[in-house]
Parts: C-alpha cells; structure tokens; sequence
C-alpha cells in the first residue's frame, strides 16, 4: 500500500471514513471515497470524494484505469455483496490491485439469546404472534415484514420514509444507531421491544444493540451474511 498513488476507497461505512482520515494523513496518496449515495447525510469523509454507481464492473474496470487507480480498498458493509462481487471482478478486469477490508462478523457470547436466519424472509417467520419487534435495517428491507400483520414493528431509520412504510402496525424511530449500549437499551425499554432483528454486520459501531439486547435479556434474530467471497 506504501507506493499507491491513487488509491479508491469503495466506502458507505464508518469504518472505510476512518481509513480514508488515516490514507489521508499517512500515505502520501490521493485518496477518493466512493459513495453509492442512499444516504442524504453521509458522515464527513477526508480526501476526494465520488458518489454513484459506476455502471457495473465493467464501469468500475474504466473508472480505475480512467483515473490511475493503483490501489482498489473494498471497505463496504459486509451485506454490500454486489459492490463486493463487482470489485473483485473490475481488479481482474483492469490489473488493479484489490484489497478487502470488510468486517469481521459477530460471534455469539455468553448469556446472548440469538437465533440465527438465513436471510430476511427466515427471520419474519421466527417472530412469535404478538412479538414487538426492533428492526435495525435499513429501509429497503421492511417489505419481507408486510404479511406479519399480527406483529407489532419499531422501526429505526437514518432518514425519513418518503412514503409510508408497508407494515401495518408500527413506529418510526428516526436516528442512527446508538454507540453506547445504555442508550440502546433505553431505547428498547421505552418501546417495549421483545425481539431485535438485525443482521450481523460486525464492527464496534451497531454493537451496542447487541450488548444492550443482552444486557436486557431480549430475543435477537440475527440474520447471516450472504455467501463469502473470496479473493
Ligand atoms: P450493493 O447491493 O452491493 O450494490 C448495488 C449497486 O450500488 C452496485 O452494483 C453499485 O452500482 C452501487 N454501489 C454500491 N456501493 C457503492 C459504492 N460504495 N460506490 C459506488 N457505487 C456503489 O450495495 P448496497 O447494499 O445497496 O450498499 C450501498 C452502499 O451502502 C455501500 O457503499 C455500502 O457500503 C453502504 N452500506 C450498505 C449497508 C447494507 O446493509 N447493505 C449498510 C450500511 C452501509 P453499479 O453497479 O452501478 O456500480
């Protein structure tokens, strides 16, 4: 990493702003972050930033050697599998080399009451009839939830639903996830949460839910990550 002189981060989270601040400070290199740009608010980033899709690998591939990319950083969530595919595809393609910076997942500790699903639709049809349920996912991902009418939703978002969400019976909850596990479990009191589900994104910043979720002894359908990549 120590020669690249352009390095592109492909980013959208916390961690991949904090190594481009350290690229930044450190590496003599220029450095761009890619943005797909779903947030309105993204968090400041140090160095350049782009933000768009690229128009696929094949786009990724001419936008590397368009811009002199010697350095290709794969810093996306862990459940960015496109993107992730897409990187290691556009390397071949353009001979640049790729690094993959990507979470390391959760493990289950002690005194943790999780239930593992296999996907979205896995973890609608664990919630028990009369479950009130914390989803920490993003906004695209509530649809799944629609049929389980006879489960009460609270829904966390970064933004403001455009429209109205899909579930019948629910609260927005508008906020980033909290960083310290007190907040957290406040927050699940006052909704009176029986069930979190997410999915196991890894990393320091979406734990505290988890520790707060044991903390209170609440039931959490934790959703795995697609398949792994290699490369
Ligand atoms: P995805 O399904 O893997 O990617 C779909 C398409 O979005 C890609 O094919 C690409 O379009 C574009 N794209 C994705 N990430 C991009 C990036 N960093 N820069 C430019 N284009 C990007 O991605 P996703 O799950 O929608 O996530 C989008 C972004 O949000 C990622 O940057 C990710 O790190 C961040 N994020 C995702 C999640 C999550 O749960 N998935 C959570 C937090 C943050 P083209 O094919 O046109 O290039």
């Amino acid at each position: 990493m120590g020669k690249a002189r352009n390095i592109l981060i492909l980013g959208g989270t916390f961690e991949a702003a904090e190594l481009a601040k350290s690229l930044v400070g450190s590496s003599g290199a220029s450095v761009t972050t890619s943005l797909a740009g779903r947030t309105s608010q993204p968090l400041a980033i140090a160095g350049e930033v782009r933000t768009g899709g690229f128009g696929g690998a094949a786009g990724l591939a001419d936008y590397l050697l368009k811009h002199n990319i010697d350095l290709l950083i794969d810093a996306t969530h862990p459940f960015a599998a496109q993107i992730s595919r897409n990187a290691i595809a556009a390397a071949k393609l353009s001979g640049v080399t790729l690094e993959i910076k990507l979470r390391p997942p959760w493990t289950k500790q002690p005194r943790d009451n999780w239930t593992c699903a296999l996907d979205l639709t896995a973890a609608a049809n664990l919630l028990p009839r009369g479950a009130r349920a914390f989803l920490a996912l993003g906004s695209q991902y509530l649809d799944v939830f629609r049929p389980r009418s006879d489960v009460f939703f609270i829904v966390r978002m970064v933004d403001a639903p455009s429209q109205p969400l899909s579930l019948q019976n629910h609260v927005v909850i508008l906020g980033r996830p909290g960083i310290e596990r007190n907040d957290e479990a406040i927050l699940f009191q006052q909704t009176c949460a029986t069930h979190i589900v997410c999915r196991n994104s890894g990393g320091v910043r979406g734990y505290a839910k988890i520790e707060a979720a044991r903390d209170l002894g609440l039931d959490v359908i934790m959703i795995e990550r697609p398949i792994a990549i290699d490369g």
